[in-house]
């Protein structure tokens, strides 16, 4: 195998590694999940790395994959399985295991990276039902993979995918807030309300599916 095998090959490579790795009952939902994803390598080397190195060492299959947090075209996603809850993170050239979801995140580099700490993430991440199912690059969005905002809705203040009316940029990231506001900080409630009011006057920019963090990652 290459080493950058073709979304074809890779696919070929985890229906392979699913004849050993799945239970017989559990086979045709397998390839179906494998099927919905391949047209999304971050998606496929989570599943390679998934039915390569099975967590229990005991036959499974993943059923859904769901987005906890995304930075810099790099994914941390919760799979769930037949037996349990995974924590993973993803980029377009490998996946890797973090562990249980009941045991949260210890290594320290991914929780730099996701700007957290131990602590933090395991509240953040507590109650995977408030996180928004991974959609494959490739396929028609009808929602936001952050906020989970619908086509025509605004994103949640803060969301990183809405786009700042002001100057086109982030506008979770851009300074907009605080010029308009005239201060160096958003901090109160109080602060935040008067700032959406200026957005929504502003007239904010609602999701559409040309936003989705898809178009981020190449
Ligand atoms: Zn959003
Ligand atoms: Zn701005």
């Amino acid at each position: 195998m290459s080493p950058n095998p073709t979304l074809e090959e890779l696919k070929k490579e985890i229906f392979l590694l699913i004849d050993y790795a799945v239970p017989e009952s559990q086979m045709d939902d397998a390839r179906q999940f494998v099927t919905k994803m391949q047209t999304d390598r971050i998606g496929l080397n989570i599943l390679k790395e998934f039915y390569s190195f099975l967590p229990e060492a005991e036959n499974d299959s993943i059923s859904k994959i769901q987005l906890l947090d995304s930075r810099k075209k790099t994914f941390l996603v919760l799979v769930t399985t037949s037996l349990d809850l995974y924590l993973y993170v993803a980029n377009i050239e490998r996946a890797e295991f973090l562990g249980k979801h009941a045991d949260g995140i210890w290594d320290e580099e991914v929780l730099d990276f996701f700007d957290t700490d131990r602590e933090e993430a395991v509240k953040k991440f507590q109650d995977p039902k408030i996180f928004p199912e991974y959609i494959p690059l490739g396929q028609s969005q009808s929602h936001c993979l952050v906020c989970s905002a619908k086509t025509g809705e605004p994103h949640q203040l803060g969301c990183p995918v809405e786009i700042c009316p002001w100057c086109n940029g982030q506008l979770a990231n851009c300074n907009c807030r605080f010029t308009k506001m005239g201060t160096e900080q958003l901090k109160t409630e109080k602060q935040i309300n008067a700032f959406l009011d200026l957005l929504k006057k502003k007239g904010r920019i609602v999701f559409d599916a040309s936003q989705k963090l898809g178009g981020l990652r190449e």
